[in-house]
């Protein structure tokens, strides 16, 4: 095993995330034994079914007992609960690290019931599907997307070095960021697109029903990339916005000024203002295939 290699890792979470991550472990044999924690029996079956770890309980207590890598890969309003939960079983030198799609409130949730000794080292990579649950997963879901970890301040450079070649194993870019800054960037490349999503697609959904079932069949328009979107597990979402909602409500606000700007240049017919926005964002689609980010 590699430097990288931990002995026992407790995934707190066995879905989309975990899974995937756990699935990377294994074919790197990063981990001696793999412990996978959920709250239904049923899920853990299925991961056990997938051959995801090792040993599985629905108690994250038990989980982490003994383990020196903690990975929380739960929705981010269980997180305060399962810190409470593990805090005991954390030993000096165990690494708590997690996925969560929002940073600052899991520092502020998980930071608390860290043991003198123990490192917190929160992450998110930035990769996923609509789909849910330890059989969506598969290792290959990071491959060349980034991964963004959010070390607090005075945080152990080696616990940090540890999680980032764990991430790029499973072939991520890492980075390294303030968790705040994470939250504003993440509001308006992810968090605001699936707001607009959510909204679209529900304003669709109350339209009258003639209207409703031409907007089904003449989905390739547009509104069909964006059912996609809003596709995106509930209580996930949820969540994000809960936990993010200073940045997105800033995002927000940004947002439905340019919007109104926009209804006015057609209200207008300021056709030379729709079109100037429309070429800059042509660019920025370009700019993101040449990133390799499409
Ligand atoms: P998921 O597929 O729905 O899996 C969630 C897992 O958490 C399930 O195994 C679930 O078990 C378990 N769980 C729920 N409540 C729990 C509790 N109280 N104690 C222990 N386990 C519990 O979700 P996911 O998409 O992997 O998302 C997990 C995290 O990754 C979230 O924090 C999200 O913000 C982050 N993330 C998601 C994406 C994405 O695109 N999906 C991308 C990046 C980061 P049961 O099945 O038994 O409920």
């Amino acid at each position: 095993m590699s430097d990288a290699a931990f002995s026992r890792v407790a995934f707190i979470g066995i879905g989309l995330i975990g899974s995937s991550l756990a699935r990377v472990l294994r074919r790197d044999k990063l981990a001696r034994e793999i412990v996978a924690c959920a709250r239904r029996q049923e899920t853990l079956d299925t991961a056990r079914a997938l051959g995801l770890a090792d040993a599985f309980t629905t108690d994250p207590a038990a989980a982490a007992r003994g383990a020196d890598l903690v990975v929380i890969a739960s929705p981010l309003s269980t997180y305060a609960e399962i810190g409470r939960r593990i805090a005991a079983e954390l030993r000096p030198g165990t690494i708590l690290t997690d996925v969560g799609s929002v940073k600052a409130a899991v520092i502020r949730d998980l930071a608390p019931h860290l043991p003198e000794g123990a490192h917190l080292v929160p992450g998110h990579p930035v990769a996923g599907t609509e789909h849910s649950g330890p059989a969506a997963g598969f290792a290959e879901l990071f491959r060349d997307r980034w991964c963004i970890l959010t070390p607090p301040p005075g945080t152990d450079p080696l616990a940090v070095g540890r999680i980032t070649r764990m991430w790029q194993s499973a072939e991520m870019r890492v980075v390294t960021m303030d968790a705040e800054h994470h939250d504003k960037v993440l509001a308006i490349t992810s968090h605001l697109p699936h707001l607009i999503a959510y909204t679209i697609v529900g304003t669709a959904t109350d339209l009258e029903e003639t209207l409703k079932s031409e907007v089904i069949k003449f989905s390739a328009g547009g509104f069909r990339d964006f059912t996609r979107i809003a596709a995106s597990d509930p209580v996930m979402w949820r969540d994000v916005f809960l936990n993010n909602r200073e940045a997105v409500l800033e995002m927000l606000q940004r947002f439905t000024e340019d919007l109104t700007a926009l209804q006015r240049a057609i209200r207008w017919g300021e056709g030379d203002k729709l079109e100037d926005l429309f070429t800059r964002t042509r660019a920025i689609r370009r700019s993101i295939i040449e990133a390799k980010q499409a």
